[in-house]
């Protein structure tokens, strides 16, 4: 029996999202939707965010007009499809600290966050480099990692050192150095519980955007793509999205990704009256379809 219910919900997109930041090498073939989504996990004793989105009505607004976001909603109204709101939220895990996974810092006031030490520590840094290294900060809110760090001073902000088994009850982290950022993490999900399970999701965070980046286009004859659009070492996130799929023995459907519109054709899932979908992963025992 499930341990957790998970949905992944989406709360925005960018309609016009250039193939060649998804897919790296597809230059010169367009835009397609990107969409942003929160993947949630709701246990008996949690209700947790993988990744905490945007927050448009204030700060992120800059982000949204810099990449062209489109119908943003709150959590309030995207969690109240599930029967959640953003209080109930008691840990957020952090795949990483771009503006679409860490700008929703205040949005949760109940809930402690889980990041990389390196992650957080990394920002910092490239705050402080020279101004001609400005690129560097294109996803990252500076106004983000100053909050993360008062977080941090509160307690409720949680720095990880590496690989840990556990970090919640049933979920790990890996850290993969020096890839889509210095220091992302991809999140296990054992949803029995048991050390040697097998009933594992895995979540992504942007080390994968599309189903493609595992096959290039044809399963029968993988080449991995990596994505389109990191900072650090393009062979790493090759052979951690070599290991994410082996993470799940290779079943393409238990990787979560939050960017995957085709996610929603995995599983049940239905639009809302906002234009989002909802997409029901697994449902805990007692939980009634949100579909
Ligand atoms: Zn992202």
């Amino acid at each position: 029996m499930s341990d957790y219910s998970i949905w992944i919900l989406e709360f925005a997109c960018v309609p016009d999202a250039a193939t060649s930041s998804l897919i790296f090498g597809r230059h010169n073939v367009g835009v397609e939707k990107l969409p942003y989504a929160y993947t949630l996990l709701k246990s008996r004793e949690h209700t947790i965010l993988l990744d905490c989105g945007l927050n448009a009505a204030s700060h992120g607004l800059e982000f949204v007009e810099r990449y062209n976001v489109s119908n943003w909603a709150s959590p309030r109204d995207v969690l109240a499809e599930v029967g959640v709101t953003p209080e109930e939220i008691d840990y957020v895990i952090l795949s990483h600290a771009h503006f679409d996974h860490m700008g929703g810092l205040e949005l949760f006031p109940n809930a402690k966050f889980m990041i990389q030490s390196s992650e957080l520590a990394g920002w910092v840094e490239v705050m402080a480099m020279d101004r001609k290294f400005r690129w560097l900060m294109g996803a990252t809110d500076p106004g983000d990692i100053i909050y993360a760090v008062q977080l941090a001073r509160e307690g409720r902000m949680i720095g990880i050192d590496g690989d840990q088994d556990n970090v919640l009850p049933g979920i790990d982290v890996r850290l993969v150095r020096d890839s889509h950022t210095v220091g992302s993490q991809y999140i296990i999900i054992r949803n029995d519980g048991q050390a040697a399970s097998d009933d594992r999701y895995v979540y992504t965070g942007d080390l994968i955007y599309r189903f493609e980046n595992f096959h290039g286009g044809d399963p029968s004859d993988p080449k991995i793509l990596p994505n389109g659009l990191s900072f650090g070492n393009y062979t790493t996130i090759i052979f951690a999205t070599d290991r994410i799929l082996k993470e799940v023995a290779g079943d393409m459907k238990r990787v979560l990704i939050p960017h995957e519109g085709a996610m929603a054709e995995v599983y049940p899932s239905r639009t809302t009256g906002r234009g989002h979908y909802i997409v029901e992963v697994a449902l805990a025992e007692g939980e009634a379809t949100r579909i």
